[in-house]
């Protein structure tokens, strides 16, 4: 995984060099985008930015989110059912492994995974730009609860 105070300082690099003001807020959601455990929700780290920062709304914390998006350092998981969730630690098309009942979602980390893409491309001719591959099961911590 990639070092997360390495992540932060990428995000907040690319923010300066377009001259967006960096407030303790903003900074504090950036922060969590770095870290992304668990790939939280705009509301789970709206959450996590309130309990440092008490007078942070939440549209301050959509706006950060959608300005990091749009610059290309996040990646956005989106559910028909569900809130969207960021992965900000890994920015780029990657597989996902998401349980159903908790909700959790992690990184799967297997060789076969990362060599799909080159695969595809030599099996049929398309340049693969994106993709999305999300795996839905039941994590061990909700199957030991359930057993
Ligand atoms: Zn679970
Ligand atoms: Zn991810």
């Amino acid at each position: 995984m990639v070092d997360s105070d390495h992540r932060l300082n990428q995000i907040v690099e690319k923010l300066r060099e377009r001259e967006y003001r960096l407030t303790p807020q903003r900074l504090a959601v950036l922060k969590i985008l770095a870290a992304s455990h668990g790939h939280p929700s705009v509301e789970r780290i709206f959450e996590q930015v309130r309990m440092d920062f008490p007078t942070t709304s939440l549209a301050t914390v959509y706006k950060t989110v959608s300005l990091v998006k749009e610059l290309g350092e996040v990646l956005e998981l989106g559910f028909s059912d569900d809130s969207n969730r960021y992965d900000g630690n890994k920015p780029y098309p990657h597989p996902h492994l998401v349980c159903t009942q908790c909700k959790k979602i992690i990184d799967p980390d297997l060789a076969s995974l990362h060599h799909m893409t080159e695969e595809l491309e030599q099996e049929t001719g398309f340049r693969i730009v994106n993709h999305r591959l999300d795996f839905f099961g039941i994590c061990p911590d909700c199957r030991n609860i359930n057993s």
